[in-house]
């Protein structure tokens, strides 16, 4: 069974959640794309885990981590976050961790460029997390970059880092007039921190379509949404890899096979990080209740995130570009304190309304059309059954599910576990 597990929305859906509670029936979680720039918090009996490179399955015993062609690496940031959960107690071996030798090495230099960049367009700027992703991503299709394998061959890898960093003082110095780095330096963080991940390094490709056929669960985890994905997202407000359940066989490195499955996670109400359109933004009273009670703050950063209601238009644009086959919709507590809670149902573009995810300009002038349903009004963290629920909660997700065109079969009710509902 190969299945992804992917967010409808902008991200920060409660992914990381959803892995770790649904890897138990998987043997392998693989991370199919991107780098250390967004964040995954999992709490569980052995406590609460921020997870920016490593895969969900973690920390889970028996279960095999893999890190993907697809992913960008910051070889120091790998190495504290491994440190960090051998604090926790998690155990973390070459046996339950495997990096791809072609995954992409993002350096210190590319921190440096998203820096410079995002100081650049200062106002414009994109809500870059400034840890160096789009650089790096920018030099993999330059062929500028290097990959994990190559920490295996020091001496053409340290002449070829001589060559990019001359290419990369080109820029720094020549575009944002800024001092050039040093390629001895470089070579040095490379050495320091890609001995201790050498072990790690495979042909993870391999690995994987070997466990396929050998009859092994998969699952694909993604980090960020549809709506960040480079191609259908909100660009250039996105990420800067495809954070879609289509990329996850070439991000893993198994093109050959084929998802059985795509779970699209979708949170019950709107959140969003950085800039970018954000059609159903809240501001005032109702925003900040809303961000307080769902604790929306980036897992990466620490930034307030934009929030607001239930978006039906862009979550539909998302399940259709996850191709998810059924929903989890997360955080459902969070509106319990609500006596009315509002939906977006269409765009209003200029004089047209429209239930379509809009391009562009017509984005960024779309205004939300609201319909309002009764809220609970009660604890609903500790319902286990559908029947638990209040009506006007089964009410909301039938709403949702309808609306969205996409069947909901788990519901989350907490940040923990156990906390949650299988609605089918
Ligand atoms: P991710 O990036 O999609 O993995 O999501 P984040 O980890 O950035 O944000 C999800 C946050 O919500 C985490 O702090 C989770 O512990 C928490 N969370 C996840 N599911 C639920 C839920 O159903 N209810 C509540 N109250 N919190 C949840
Ligand atoms: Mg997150």
């Amino acid at each position: 069974m190969l299945t992804a597990i992917t967010g409808v929305n902008w991200g920060d859906e409660g992914k990381g959640r959803m892995v770790d509670l649904l890897s138990e029936q998987y043997d392998i979680v693989v991370r199919y794309q991107g780098g250390n720039n967004a964040g995954h918090t999992v709490i569980n009996e052995k406590g609460k885990f921020i997870l920016n490179l490593l895969p969900s399955g973690i920390l889970r015993e028996t279960t095999v981590n893999v890190m993907g062609n697809g992913m960008v690496i910051d070889l120091e940031h790998l190495v504290h976050e491994i440190e960090n959960l051998r604090r926790g107690g998690i155990a973390i071996s070459p046996e339950n961790l495997k990096i791809s030798e072609r995954a992409v090495i993002c350096m210190p230099y590319h921190k440096l460029l998203d820096c410079y960049e995002e100081d650049r367009l200062a106002d414009a700027k994109y809500g870059s997390t400034r840890r160096g992703i789009a650089p790096v991503y920018g030099d993999k299709y330059m062929k500028k970059a290097l990959r994990m394998g190559d920490l295996f061959h020091p001496e053409t890898t340290k002449a070829r880092l001589a060559d990019i960093v001359a290419y990369k003082n080109l820029t720094i110095e020549g575009v944002y007039g800024r001092p050039p780095v040093s390629a001895d330096d470089m070579w040095a963080w490379l050495v320091e921190y890609g001995d201790i991940l050498k072990p790690y390094i495979c042909d993870a490709g391999l690995y994987l379509d070997k466990a396929a056929k050998a009859g092994k669960n998969i699952l694909f985890e993604a980090q960020l949404g549809a709506l960040r994905d480079i191609d259908f997202g909100i660009n250039p407000y996105t990420s800067s890899s495809n954070t879609i359940a289509a990329y996850a066989p070439i991000g893993a490195g198994v093109p050959n096979l084929k998802l059985d499955n795509v779970i699209g996670i979708m949170k019950a109400y709107s959140s969003c990080v950085g800039e970018g359109p954000f059609t159903v933004e809240a501001f005032g009273k109702f925003a900040n209740d809303l961000r307080e009670a769902g604790g929306e703050y980036g897992a990466a950063t620490g930034r307030p995130r934009r929030v607001g209601a239930f978006d039906v238009v862009a979550s539909r644009y998302g399940i259709r570009m996850q191709g998810a086959d059924e929903i989890a919709l997360t955080k459902l507590d969070v509106l319990s304190y609500l006596d009315a809670i509002p939906v977006c149902t269409a765009y209003e573009v200029g004089d047209k309304i429209t239930t379509e995810f809009p391009f562009g300009e017509d984005l960024n002038i779309a205004k939300p059309e609201f319909t309002v349903l009764k809220g609970w009004k009660c604890d609903i963290s500790k319902c286990r059954k559908p029947e638990d629920l209040p009506k006007e909660a089964v009410d909301y997700i039938r709403f949702i599910e309808k609306a969205t065109e996409c069947k909901i079969k788990y519901v989350s009710v907490g940040a923990e576990r156990e906390d949650y509902i299988v609605m089918y």
